[in-house]
């Protein structure tokens, strides 16, 4: 990967680690765990909500059976008395009319009684239908004749009834060996219909009472449709096993959804089973937590919008103000002020602090504009003569040269430089001769006052006198006037031939044009004084630069 876009990356990194992004992964910190904790307790509550349905029908089951356990033993003692009663009877001949006047048949366990002979014919009942009916083929009966104990039999449909019952059985024979009648007893199962009750209006729960074949014998009321069906009705499946015991059912849920819960009844084939569809039992509580999956997602969504309205209005706004304002700064505008209505208030000391720099800067420039423009001055000036410097000179001639070039008029310069000023100083010495070079500078500004010239200090003792809108010949006159100044002046000169101190001056006059440069006039006066030296000095000269000739005139004093 190349480094440009390894720097990208980085960028698009730092982009996306912005503030807006810091904020929002905040809100998100603080936010999801609640929301995370409550899916987890609406999870737990299912977890939970399935581990209590299931513990309940347990406990239904067990109910059922411990109350048929119950029912079974006060029938069995109620069946042993009536057999004693039986067989005490019978000796007399009068079993069956002292059966039915001693026998309480408002029993809450039992719904009729009856004894049958050893034909299996009834012989007397406590509900008349049943009497001469025939149950020598059902297994109770024969069981109880060949075991000579106390025989429950499985669920079974009663033949006048038409209705599921479980039926009791005891021999006499059990009591009294030479008696073989057997009495039976019909069990009340009105607790069974108590259980099924409970057990109906329930979403997902499917009960049935089964016998040994795995036959639906009884439904709670709202599923009474399953009555008579197999088991694969409920969604199960059973199988019928031959084991040492005898044949064993076995039941088992087609789908792992389903969780099963049974008991038998004791002593009969007869099994409450209870089949649980964990998905319709959790169907509410699925539908909560997908409704706070919703809510997380909505929480996030708005959680996130509200960090980036925050941001952005908090921070982001403020700073790109600010930023805004730095940048006018940048770009010199010092009046610029950043504005502190609407900006949050920890900003506003920020603003203030931003507004007040801004003030002191431009206080500060104004300054040193100010200095600037004091050091401008003291840089074109010559501290010793007072006059303007070299650079002073140079930038004034320049504008007068634009000027003359703007207005077509002329502009004059004198060259001029102390005769034999090197022996001044030799005779004198260099102080003296700072205060020579002074007085002339004085006699200089003097008469640049008098003709709207401009004097200077060129270098060393030599000075220059720019005479601006003039012609040769008034500018001849002016260099006059200067040499005649300083040689009037009187200032002693004992190494001179003119015993006092002089000038020479060369003057040059020029149309500022394209054609020339300020330059040439320097040079072209330069020449002129040079001239003027040559002719023995004390004497001003000029140069026709713009006669085209190399005119002349020699003044001597
Ligand atoms: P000429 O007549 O040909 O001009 O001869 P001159 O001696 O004047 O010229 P030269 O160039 O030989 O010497 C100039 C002298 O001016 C040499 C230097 O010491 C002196 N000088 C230049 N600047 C100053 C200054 O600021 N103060 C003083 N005291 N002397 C200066
Ligand atoms: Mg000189
Ligand atoms: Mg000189």
């Amino acid at each position: 990967m190349s480094r440009i876009s390894i720097n990208r990356n980085r960028a698009r990194l730092k982009g996306l680690f912005g503030i807006r992004a810091r904020l929002v992964v905040l809100a998100l910190i603080l936010v999801s765990p609640l929301m995370f904790e409550r899916i987890r307790s609406l999870e737990d509550a299912r977890t939970k909500q399935a581990a209590q349905v299931s513990s309940e029908l347990n406990r239904l089951a067990r109910r059922a059976a411990d109350a048929q356990r119950d029912v079974i033993s006060s029938v069995e003692a109620v069946l042993k008395s009536t057999a004693y009663i039986h067989a005490a009877a019978s000796q007399i001949n009068r079993g069956c009319a002292i059966l039915r006047a001693s026998l309480r048949v408002d029993l809450p366990t039992i719904r009729m009684l009856a004894v049958a002979g050893a034909d299996g014919i009834i012989r007397c009942s406590t509900m008349a239908s049943f009497v001469d009916a025939n149950i020598s083929d059902r297994p109770y009966f024969k069981k109880a004749l060949e075991t000579h104990d106390f025989v429950v039999s499985d669920y079974l449909v009663g033949r006048q009834t038409g209705k599921g019952t479980i039926l009791a059985a005891y021999p006499v024979s059990a009591i009294d060996g030479g008696e073989e009648a057997v009495v039976i007893a019909g069990i009340n199962l009105d607790w069974m219909s108590g259980i099924m009750g409970d057990l109906a209006g329930r979403a997902g729960v499917t009960a049935a009472l089964v016998d040994g074949d795995g036959i639906i014998l009884a439904t709670p009321p709202d599923q009474t449709s399953m009555v008579g069906q197999g088991l694969d009705r409920m969604g199960l499946d059973s199988t019928l096993t031959r084991t040492s015991k005898g044949w064993e059912l076995r039941i088992a849920g087609r789908s792992a959804d389903h969780m099963i819960s049974f008991a038998q009844i004791p002593g009969t084939n007869t099994r409450l089973v209870v089949s649980i569809d964990e998905a319709k039992v959790s169907a509410g509580i699925n539908r909560e937590i997908r409704t706070a999956y919703m809510q997380l997602a909505m929480v996030c969504l708005l959680v996130l919008l509200g960090a980036l309205v925050a941001a952005e209005r908090l921070i982001v706004g403020p700073i790109g103000i600010l930023t805004a304002t730095a940048t006018k700064f940048g770009q010199g505008d010092w009046s610029a002020r950043a504005a502190k209505a609407g900006l949050p208030a920890e900003f506003v000391p920020l603003a203030r602090a931003f507004n007040a720099m801004a003030a002191a800067l431009r206080e500060r420039e104004r300054d040193l504009v100010a200095t600037n423009n004091r050091l401008t001055v003291m840089a074109s000036i010559d501290v010793l003569s007072g006059l303007a410097n070299r650079r002073g000179f140079q930038s004034r001639l320049d504008f007068e040269w634009m000027k003359g070039q703007q207005n077509c008029s002329k502009v004059a310069l004198l060259m001029i430089d102390v005769d034999h000023f090197k022996l001044f100083n030799d005779t004198y010495g260099h102080p003296e001769g700072d205060a020579c070079l002074s007085r002339i500078g004085e006699t200089l500004a003097g008469i640049a006052n008098l003709t709207s010239g401009f004097a200077a200090r060129y270098g060393g003792e030599e000075f220059c006198l720019l005479v601006p809108e003039t012609d040769p010949a008034e500018a001849l006159q002016v260099g006059e006037m200067v040499r005649a100044a300083v040689e009037d002046l009187m200032m002693p000169h004992r190494t001179s031939e003119f015993e006092h101190v002089t000038v020479s001056v060369g003057m040059a006059c020029a149309n500022p044009s394209e054609a020339l440069e300020p330059r040439d006039l320097i040079e072209a006066a330069d020449a002129a004084l040079y001239a003027a030296k040559h002719r023995g000095r004390n004497a001003v000269v000029e140069h026709g630069l713009i006669r085209g000739t190399d005119a002349t005139l020699a003044m001597t004093g």
